[in-house]
This record gives structure tokens, sequence and C-alpha cells, in this order.
């Protein structure tokens, strides 16, 4: 049975990175019919919130990667606990890693370190100008009870250092292949701060065990970790921690951002919110970030979620790293905006035609109108957010004011074509067909084409220079509306 988990801590926003690494457990469950555990690694209070916590949920439920265990139900609705391995906040089992740490000292896996941070500092100073490996050179490996006691004496206070074996540690990476990491280059590390508070090291893999996880899919920053991990589920499978099974390892390429440097969790453009309120639909963007490693075919970018879960190989991963690029994120979400049913395109319009998006009172807005000019929308939007400026000429009472359009087509001699065409719309049977016939006889008048012609009639109706089409957007408007701003717009 296969069990992946979903880890994240609760600091900050969901940025893309993270998103894709929940992704890439979700399909890999799915695929196989496998259970997603979805954990919250929130051990260190002084940067948790449950502001972030919220946003986690908040975010995948938005997104639909729905978890079979977890904190709270996938759907609130519905309900349904938790799960059998909870509960699933590290900050709720504190008392087993307690538990387990003080296990391990017995058996003699891990031990006390009095080494003050500074003696730590100086001797890794010291390893580095004499070219030694720089980790921690054991030096309270084997401390006798009257050292112990003479340190506690001085009242100095000990973290809980894991004892690495002497050995090579060799895995075979999903996405990687066969790693052996050297006894020198993974010594001994911390697992229980000098407060008592157990660290990341000790409690992910724990957890891991106790909840049975079979592939641990992760970023590759934490691929350093993994010998380590390895090492301790050693350890505890002797313990009777867990199945005594140790999962397999998938370390996920790393997302480069602008100038091929690594995607920070803060640079703007890794954040989940900034997609989710410029209206990307969550299909198009989770399709587009399953390409950040992953492909279901040469040259096929678009394709729906169930077509990446039935495709999913986690082997078929690139261990090279990814960039992330906007211009085609956007494309992709475009594809997947112009393939939904029409009404399905209508209710998701619909947010950004109300507050706070939509600059119009709410009782403007006009729900069979907008539906009308749906269609034409749908094959020009990039996001959905892009819809308030495309229709806000029908739900305004006033175009749009704004300089750089209004100069750009009211060039010289505009004017006249305007004026021309006011009185051939207002002679127009109140047709898209005619309205066309109209303007272009107006231009006619003036050698210019139905292009040149009909800018400033735009910009003198909808306020903007580029838009839905325009005659269509005309007979939706009326005739009233219509001449009464090609009036003002004359005056
Ligand atoms: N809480 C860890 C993180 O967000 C999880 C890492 C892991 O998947 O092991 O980085």
């Amino acid at each position: 049975d296969v069990r992946v988990r979903f880890c994240p801590s609760p600091t900050g926003n969901p940025h893309v990175g993270l998103i894709r690494t929940a992704l890439f457990n979700w399909a890999f469950a799915r695929h196989h019919g496998g259970t997603l555990v979805f954990r919250i690694e929130d051990t260190d209070a002084a940067r948790d919130s449950e502001e972030s916590y919220e946003q986690l949920l908040d975010a995948m439920r938005w997104l639909g990667i729905d978890w079979d265990e977890g904190p709270a139900p996938f759907d609130e609705a519905s309900g349904g606990s938790g799960g059998p391995h909870g509960p699933y906040r590290q900050s709720q089992r504190t008392e087993i890693y307690a538990d387990v740490a003080a296990r391990l000292q017995e058996a003699g896996f891990a031990y006390p370190c009095y080494c003050t941070a500074d003696e730590l500092e100086v001797r890794r100073e010291a390893a580095r100008k004499e070219g030694r490996p720089s980790g921690y050179d054991g030096k309270c490996r084997e401390l006798t009870p009257e050292q112990i006691a003479a340190f506690e004496a001085e009242g100095r206070t000990h973290i809980v250092r894991f004892r690495m074996p002497d050995e090579p540690i060799t895995f075979t990476d999903l996405v990687r292949g066969e790693l052996t990491f050297a006894p020198e280059n993974v010594t001994d590390y911390g697992i229980v701060r000098a407060n008592g508070a157990p660290l990341y090291t000790l409690v992910n893999p724990v957890d891991d065990a106790l909840m049975e996880i079979t592939h641990v899919l992760r970023g590759e920053d934490l691929l350093s970790s993994t010998p380590r991990q390895i090492a301790l589920y050693r350890a505890l499978a002797q313990l009777g921690v867990g199945n005594g099974s140790t999962p397999a390892f998938g370390h996920l390429p790393y997302v480069m951002g602008e100038g091929n440097k690594k995607l920070s969790k803060r640079d703007p453009q890794a954040s989940l919110n900034l997609y989710r309120e410029r209206g990307f639909l969550p299909q198009g963007l989770l399709n587009y970030l399953s390409l950040l490693g992953w492909s279901i075919a040469e040259d096929r970018d678009i394709f729906t979620l169930d077509e990446m879960i039935a495709a999913f190989d986690i082997t078929d991963v690139n261990a090279n790293p990814a960039r992330f690029d906007l211009k085609k994120c956007e494309a992709i979400n475009a594809t997947h905006l112009r393939e939904l049913p029409a009404a399905e395109f209508v209710s998701a319009c619909e947010p950004w035609l109300r507050a706070p998006y939509a600059p119009w009172p709410p009782e403007s807005f006009d729900r069979a109108a907008f539906e009308e000019l749906a269609p034409l929308a749908q094959t020009r939007l990039t996001v959905l957010s892009d819809i308030t400026a495309n229709v806000d000429f029908l739900f305004l009472d006033e175009p749009v004011e704004d300089e750089a359009s209004w100069a750009k087509a009211m060039k010289p001699g505009a004017e006249n074509v305007l004026r021309s065409a006011r009185t051939k719309l207002a002679e127009a049977v109140w047709k898209a067909e005619a309205l066309k016939e109209a303007v272009l006889a107006a231009g006619e008048e003036h050698g210019l084409k139905l292009g040149k012609a009909q800018a400033p009639v735009r910009v003198a109706v909808t306020g903007h220079t580029v838009g839905l089409p325009l005659f269509e957007s005309l007979e939706l408007l009326g005739r009233e509306r219509t001449l009464a701003r090609v009036d003002a717009a004359l005056t």
C-alpha cells in the first residue's frame, strides 16, 4: 500500500514550489490508489502561525488536492475524522517525540552533547583551516557519567545528538538513482534542543515511521538530510517504532526563477495567493506546475489532472532544475479557460464581476447581459481577473477614464470620424452587422480602414483601446447609451 505525505511547516504564504511538492505526492498517491497524508510540521513556535495553517488548508481545498488523512477533513461539509495515525499536527505530538528521544538515548543511538555554540564554532573553524570536514567532531560521543556530572555542575545545558554510524549510507533515489554519502560528510546531528524542544531532524522521520509512509517525495533542498534520516529510521526499527521499514526517497528538482536563481519563497512570483487573486484556474495552474520536472509526453503541454494521474510515474521526473516560466503558465491557463463549458466559464468569472474586484455597484451587474458577452470573452482571457476591464463598459454608468488610451485613440482627425460615425450609427438598425457597416462607411468618408475608424468609437464608448469585439459590444450596450457616450466624447 502506497502511503505518501505532504508535510509543510505553517510559515508565511503557500508558494508554488510547495504546491508542486503537494501535487506530485498527490498524483503519485492517486496513480497507485494509495493514501495521501497531510501533516503539519509546526514544532517551531517562533515561526509557525495559525493563519498560515489556515491558508494551507484553504489552498489545498481551492486546488482540489484532496488528502485522505490530515488535521481536518478535506471536505468541510462532509466532515469526517482526521485518520488513524493522528494527531496530524506535530505541535500535538510532543509526548511521542519526548518518549522516542528518551528511548534513543537509552539504547545508545543518541547522546547528550554539552558543547556550546562558541566551542563548536572554534572547532569548525580550525577544521576548515586544515581542510578537514567541518561537521560535528564527536567530542561528546563517549562521555562518562563523571564528565556528564561535571558539565551539569558547571551549569551547562545539553542538546541530544544522534550518533551516525561510521559507515557510508547508500540509497536509490527514485529520481536521481543510487547515491552514497560518506560518514565524514554526515556527522552526528542534533535532534532535541537544549530547552527540550524536538527538532525537524527527529520529528519528521519519527512521524514518517509511525504513519507508515512508504515514499518520501520532497524538494532537492532536503537531500542532505536523507542519509541522516535513513540512519535514524534504522535505529527506530530496532526500537520497534513504526513498522520497521525505511521509505523510498525521491527528490524533486529545484525550481528556478528570474536570472536562473532558485525561486525563493519571498519572490513575489512564488506566492500562490497571487495566482489565485489573478484568477488562475486550479486545473490550469496545476497543469503548469506539473511540468516543473515532469512531462506527460514530448510536445504535449496541456492535459487534465485525471490524465496526469493516469500517466504519473515518479521515475520519469527529471533531476535537472526546472525553470519557472510565467508566460507559459499564463498560456496554459488561457487554454484551460477556453476549454471550460460556457456555464462554468460564467460562474468562474462571477467573483471578478462583484466586489471587491468590480468597480461598479452590485446592483449594476446584469448576469443575463454578461452571459451574452461571455462567449466573446472566453477566447480572449489569460486569467479570470482580465474579465473586469473587458466588460466594465457594460456595468459602469460612464466609461472608465484613461488618459493614455484616450490619447492613443484620439489622434488628430479622429474627432471627425467619430462625428460621422455618430450620424450613421444613429440611423442604423441596432444590430452588430449594421453597426459595423455604419462605422465602415464613416471611415470611408475620411479615407480610413475599419480598424482605424473604430478606434475612436471604442475609446468613446468603453474607455479602452482594446477589448471584446466592438459591434457586438455596442449592440448589447444599446443605442441610447452608446450614442450618449459618443456625444459626451464629442463635447
Ligand atoms: N516540514 C518540512 C518542510 O516544509 C518537510 C520536509 C520533508 O518533506 O521532509 O520543509
